[in-house]
């Protein structure tokens, strides 16, 4: 374990110079203190947990102080927002501190959000606050309890720095761990540019540092592309089964590691609701629970145009093609477990999709649906969950369907544990989330640490937790999340 001071820092991205992006200094916000801090995440950086509460990690992380060896700098990109291109965007108030190798070897990115204005902050003021950092802290960390691949968040640290929004808010500094900062949006930006040259440079760095298996394919950036496809068809399958909504899928915010990344006005589906909106401002449903699929696909074109200088057209289609197929093989093994089978069914797409549309406007909880048909054998689960249907016969027909699947399969002896294992019992629900944000704006963190927590083992029962482990209050459930941050 280390201290502060013991971070190895090696900036390989810094070192591909100034075309990729540019050396702004963090400024500092006014009085930081320690809001959150992931003891997990700091593990990553072979961190001790007690370093979160030295003076000096608020202040580095707060921006006043830096490592001799950091290299701050605000990186190039663009990216398709809400289907239409935007030619530069760039960190526009995040700052890639340099990179730390650990222990193990692996490098992490130190991303330092709400760091103040750089090159690209438009017309922005280079602040993140104090609501949407912890609104990303707590995600990241939650997405990574339950097995779905997000940047990290080693701590959000806040303010007295006054910042306008919708009101005056507070300032606050998210630090975000993820192994690459490059967005499919970096891949845009030099090919929209006419950089060839640069754009080749990304892409041999890419390569090198993220995919090093691909190069010993015959075509190493067809490769990548694939395992790019391969990524996110998991990912995407994993938001969809466990109902997670990122809700600004543009391709500035998708990762090239296929990792949740840059969270704005997310929420996890409380009632199911196929066609949920997230974001209040997409007032098309463009990014919907359900438009999830096809516009990960629609973004794995967009990074394919991209790419089109390394790869044919014929096997960038070819390669697209493969999206949707594994992204289908995936949900389905997830839903399959998530219902508590342990072998695949010729009937199992047809009856998990029986049950969403039953579940569509019935007011099921998503999550505590999945959890409670655990909770006791197949038919006493059905016979207790049926209230909450409002076509009670057709989730009587369903539910025979299902225990008979249930009661063929061999191995029911560890249902329970089987099913619990992958059906959250704490989810950070929107209205969860808000609570603690009320709490910390008054100055109390108390409520964003037991959150936090509580998300970072969502399938263990945990002593004195109950009241989280229920349906939300009707005034939860509709929460309008502003998407300014
Ligand atoms: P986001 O919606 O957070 O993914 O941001 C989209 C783009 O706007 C990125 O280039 C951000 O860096 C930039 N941006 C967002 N908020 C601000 C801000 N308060 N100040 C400067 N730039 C910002
Ligand atoms: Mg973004």
């Amino acid at each position: 374990m280390k201290a502060l001071d013991e971070l190895t820092f090696d900036n390989r991205f810094a070192r591909l110079g100034d075309a990729f992006s540019t050396s702004v200094l963090p400024e500092p916000i006014d009085n930081p203190r320690l809001v959150v801090a992931s003891d997990a995440a700091m593990a990553l950086l072979d961190l001790e947990p007690t370093e979160a509460h030295s003076p000096v990690f608020a202040e580095l992380f707060g921006g006043h102080k830096l490592w001799a060896e950091a290299e701050p700098r605000a990186m190039v990109y663009s990216g398709h927002q809400f289907g239409g291109y935007s030619p530069r965007l760039g960190d526009g108030r995040g700052l890639l501190l340099g990179e730390v190798y650990n222990q193990a070897g692996e490098h992490w990115d130190l991303h330092l959000k709400g760091a103040g204005l750089t090159p690209y902050s438009r017309m922005g003021d280079g602040r993140a606050v104090l609501r949407s950092s912890i609104r990303e802290f707590l995600a990241s960390e939650a997405l990574h309890a339950l097995g779905i691949p997000s940047s990290r968040a080693l701590c959000v640290i806040g303010s007295d720095t006054a910042v306008w929004r919708e009101t005056q808010e507070r300032a606050a500094m998210l630090l975000r761990l993820a192994p690459s900062h490059v967005r499919f949006g970096h891949f845009e930006y030099f090919y929209y540019t006419k950089q060839p040259e640069q754009a080749k440079v990304l892409g041999e760095h890419v390569l090198a540092m993220h995919f090093p298996e691909c190069l010993e394919q015959p075509e190493p950036y067809l490769a990548m592309f694939r395992t790019v496809v391969e990524r996110n068809a998991e990912l995407i399958a994993k938001w969809q089964a466990y109902g997670f909504c990122h809700g600004v899928m543009n391709t500035d915010n998708m990762s090239i590691l296929g990792i949740t990344f840059d969270f704005g006005p997310y929420a996890f589906l409380d009632d199911f609701d196929a066609h949920f909106i997230c974001n209040h401002s997409d007032h098309e449903g463009r990014y919907s629970y359900s438009n999830q699929v096809p516009i990960a696909h629609w973004n794995l074109s967009a990074l394919a145009q991209a790419l089109t200088p390394f790869i044919s057209v014929e096997a960038l289609r070819e390669t697209l093609d493969l999206f949707l197929p594994l992204y289908e093989a995936h949900y389905l093994d997830l839903m399959r477990r998530r219902l508590g089978f342990t072998r695949a069914d010729d009937g199992d797409k047809a009856m998990i999709e029986a049950l969403l549309r039953l579940m569509q406007n019935s007011g099921v909880d998503y999550h505590l649906f999945f959890r409670r048909l655990g909770d006791q054998p197949a038919a006493q689960a059905v016979a207790v969950l049926r209230d909450d249907f409002v076509d009670r016969e057709g989730f009587d027909r369903w539910a025979a369907g299902y225990v008979a699947r249930v009661e063929g399969e061999a191995a029911n002896e560890h249902r329970t544990a089987r099913m619990h294992a992958v059906n959250p019992l704490y989810v950070l629900r929107n209205y969860l989330a808000q609570n603690a944000i009320d709490a910390a704006q008054k100055g109390d963190y108390e409520e964003v640490r037991r959150l936090h927590t509580m998300l970072s083992r969502p399938f263990d029962e945990q002593a004195g937790m109950e009241a989280y482990a229920q349906r939300p209050p009707e005034w939860g459930k509709h929460l309008e999340i502003s998407c300014s941050s």
